[in-house]
Order: structure tokens, then sequence, then C-alpha cells
């Protein structure tokens, strides 16, 4: 497909040639690009529209002003003139063999900084081909916002397929016979003009029912009476039987006619294929993916009573709740269709705690919630566990670095509960904020106590790439003496003379031993 694209814009490069007179299309498209330029010194006017100065003191930069030469208005610029600049889309059609070309170009009239005349670049930047489809030119940027810029430079163009919504028709377009471009194309006598009177509100123009009316069956679908589903021409571009192109059998077209039905609404007949008990009306407004979910599971009606909305939060819920059980069985029960949140929570956090459940009164329990209430303690307490060992392993890892001396001494917090109890005794947040990270090594955390009170928390300390990032008395506060900052500086001392023995002891294996607390003091 890429390639016959690329072979046919390269068709269209080599054999639609530009018009006679697209010069001077492209000149009368542009007649309001034009401004008046102020000379700060000379206080001279120069018309860029018809290439005269005048004069005149009076006059401001950003005001309109009628030039006394051209009689036209236009406004007044300083000496940055230059910065100024105008674009204009202008469109070209034509016709290769069968195949009807809609080629778009931006007008590019800028002023250059010397000669203050105008000059214009014109290039190609979007073609639509009906029936195939539209491409943008890589000269083309769009940003996030919708906005668009055309680059005019020289570089060779490629093409890629737009499937945005612009319709890059309603500009200013050389002038063509309507009846000779559709002549011999499939198009020749679809309903065009009919559409566009039907559909006057939608704004289309000719141009862009082309995109429509290229396909087979839009003058089908008019001829059916089924106006509504005109727009939808290419997806139902579908040959053979009735079934085929529209989903359903034909015995629906009467309903089909009579209510001239849209394309959403041929969606939810697709999905049903009923009319009866207004499904159709009923489920009009709701997403057609949600819905067809919920039917495939054979969960729809029971759904929809349970929960009076159906949103992606809904479906996501309703796909974790399938890994654990089969969607289908959710209908017959109630209690877990209307509690879904709780219901999916419950089956969660069971596999979490490997609880295996497979019998029809764990998986479908009459008391869900109070069930669900229990397995969350369970949780709770089973993580407070993990967290224990793991806070111990990290003491571990950190009780090399205990230290005292004669007054204070430091160490690596032990236990989960003693950082909760830290947190509780210092008044700050070591007990909620630094257990993850210090169990994940991101961080340490010592406790400096006074040796005459071993349990009375004093000083909570972190360390952290290599020096000490915060220290804190009790309630935050830093009025840290003379004596404790001199003790974390003899412990600093240590630390680093334990990191250096221990690297110095992987270089040799002779172990020398040190009576450590007198080499440091
Ligand atoms: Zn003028």
């Amino acid at each position: 497909m890429k390639e016959e694209i690329d072979v046919l814009m390269e068709k269209i490069d080599r054999r639609c040639k530009l018009p006679k007179h697209w010069e001077e299309f492209i000149k009368n498209s542009t007649k309001e690009h034009r401004i008046i330029i102020k000379d700060r010194f000379q206080k001279n006017l120069y018309c860029t529209n018809c290439n005269n100065y005048f004069f005149d003191k009076t006059i401001k930069v950003r005001e309109y002003v009628k030039c006394p030469n051209c009689k036209k208005k236009s406004e007044v610029y300083g000496m940055n003139y230059n910065r100024k600049s105008f674009e204009q889309s202008v469109i070209l059609v034509q016709k290769l063999n069968k195949q009807v070309i809609i080629r778009v170009f931006e007008i590019w009239s800028y002023f250059m900084e010397n000669s203050k005349k105008v000059n214009r670049s014109c290039i190609e930047y979007a073609r639509i081909l009906p029936g195939i489809g539209k491409f943008l030119g890589s000269n083309v940027y769009m940003n996030m916002f919708g906005g668009m810029t055309v680059y005019h430079n020289n570089r060779k163009l490629w093409w890629s397929k737009y499937k945005g919504y612009r319709y890059f028709t309603h500009f200013p377009t050389y002038p063509y016979n309507k009846k000779r471009l559709l002549k011999g194309t499939n198009m020749e006598y679809a309903p065009i003009n009919e559409f566009i009177d039907k559909f006057s509100y939608y704004g289309y123009n000719f141009l862009d029912v082309l995109s429509l009316a290229a396909y087979g069956s839009f003058e089908l679908l008019w001829n059916m009476k089924l106006y509504n589903l005109c727009f939808y021409s290419k997806d139902l571009n579908k040959n053979g039987s009735f079934y085929k192109r529209f989903g359903v059998s034909k015995s629906f077209l009467k309903y089909m006619q009579d209510k001239n039905i849209s394309y959403r609404e041929l969606m939810l007949l697709r999905l049903f294929q009923k009319t009866e008990d207004g499904v159709i009306e009923k489920y009009k407004y709701y997403n057609i993916n949600y819905l067809r979910f919920l039917v495939k599971n054979k969960i729809l009606d029971e759904f929809m009573q349970s929960n009076n909305d159906l949103h992606q939060n809904e479906i996501c819920v309703l796909k974790e709740i399938g890994k654990y059980i089969p969607l289908r069985k959710l209908k017959n029960y109630p209690k877990g269709l209307n509690n879904l949140y709780i219901y999916r929570d419950y089956l969660k956090m069971a596999n979490e705690l490997a609880l295996n459940y497979k019998s029809r009164k764990d998986l479908f329990p009459r008391n869900l919630i109070s069930r669900h209430d229990k397995l969350q303690k369970k949780i709770k307490i089973s993580e407070d566990i993990e967290f224990q060992s793991k806070t111990y392993k990290r003491y571990l890892e950190l009780v090399q670095y205990t230290y005292s001396d004669d007054k204070y001494i430091i160490f690596p917090a032990p236990s989960l509960e003693s950082l909760k109890d830290e947190g509780r005794q210092q008044g700050n947040c070591v007990g909620q904020l630094y257990v993850t990270p210090y169990i994940d090594k991101e961080t340490e955390i010592f406790f400096v106590r006074k040796l005459a009170d071993v349990n009375k928390s004093f000083i909570t300390l972190e360390f952290k790439n290599g020096r000490i990032k915060q220290k804190e008395l009790r309630d935050h506060s830093r009025d840290f003496t003379k004596e404790q900052n001199e003790f974390l500086e003899k412990w600093i001392a240590y630390r680093n003379f334990i990191d250096k023995k221990k690297k110095y002891e992987t270089k040799v294996k002779d172990t020398i031993k040190y009576d450590l607390p007198k080499q440091v003091a």
C-alpha cells in the first residue's frame, strides 16, 4: 500500500502540471498580503502594495492607514517589519485518469529586510485523493494543540496518510468544472448536491463530499434512503449480500429506513441483533466497546441493573475480576456486581495471600464485606512481618558501624518497631517516611542514645551518600552541643576506618587484629 501511494504521488508530480493562470491566481489570492513600512529616521512611509513612498508625520505603528497612491488600507509596521508574514492556503483540483486529486498549497508572503518588497513562496503540503485518503507532506508539522506549520523549503516531499479531522478544502480554489471533473468517474451520478442540501448544517462543500462519494456505497445508501449512513460510505463499502454489508439481516431494513439510523445505531443493532425492548434507544449513549465486552461475557443486563453507569473504570475492574473467575458467573452473584470494587479487592487479596480459593463459598462469599475486611487485616499483618524481617536484615548490614564513647552510643535502627517508637518519641516522621528507603538500602537510619539511658530516644540521624544528611534532636530541634557534634565526628572517622579496613581486607587476606576503639580514640 505504501509503495502504491509513493508511485501514485510520483505520477501526480510528473503528470499534473500547474495550470496556465496559476501565478495570476496566487497573486489574486494574496492581495491582502501587504503592509506599510515606517522608517524611524526619515518618517517616510512605504506601501508594499504599490511600492511607493509617502510622507505623514502623524501616523504611528500598528495603525491602519490608507495609502494615498493605491488607496489600499494596510497596517503600519516599524523597522522589524521583516518579522511580519502572511500565510494563505489555496486549492487546485485536478484529475489523473479517473482519480480526482485535490492539492492544497500554502502561499507564504514575507518581506525582505532591505528591499522592502513582498516575496511569495508557494508550496504544496496536502493531497486529498477521494476513495484513497488524505495525505500530508513531510513539510507539515502538527503541534500537540492542533496547530499546523508548513515549512517552505525545496526538499523533496514524501507523503503520509492523515487520519485527523481537518478538511483542508475550505480555501480559495482554482476555478474548475465540477461536471467535467466527475465525468467518467464512479461519482458521475452520485447525489452530491442533494447530500449537501440535506445536511447543510454540517457545512460540507463539494470537495468535502467527494471523500464520501468516491465509494460506491454512497450512492447505494442514498438510494436505500439510509441517508445518515452515507457518512460511513467507506466502512459500508462492502460488496455481496445485505448481511455482508450491514452485519444484520435484511429483515431489519424497514426499521433502519424508518429510523434513518445512524452508524452508531447500526453498531448496536449488529451487537444485539434485535430491536425489541428498546435496546437501541436504551444503549444509544454508551460506549459500544464496553457494551460489546459485557455482551460477550453475558452479563450486560445484570451489570446494568446493579451499576447505573458504565465507564472505563468499571470495565477495568471487571477485567481484573475476570482474572480470578469466569465473568459470566457474575450473573448469579449480585453481591459482587453491586460491590464491584470490594469484590475485586477481595479476590486480589486472596490471591496475594495465596489462599488458593476454589470453592463456591470462597469465590462468591455470602458475607462479602466482612470477609473482605478480614483479608485486609491479614494483609496488613503479613506486610508488617515482611517489613520486620527486612529491617532486621538491614540492621545486620549496618551494625558494624555501631560505635560508643564513654557517654553516647550510635547504632542502626534494629527493628520496625524501634523505628516507629523513635518517631513517636522524637515527634518526627522516621516511623512512616523512612521505613521503605531504609530497608531498600536507599538510606541509613541511626539512633544516638545516652549510655546512661539507652532506651530513650535522643538523636535521630540519617546517613546518605557518605555524609550525615539529617540529624535531629527531639521535635526537630537542631541545637546540638559541642560535645554531641564531636561525638558524631568521631563516629564518622570510625566509619571511614571500618570501610577502609574492609577494602584492605579484601586486598590482603592477611588479617591483623586491630584494637578498634583505641585506634579511633
Ligand atoms: Zn500603495
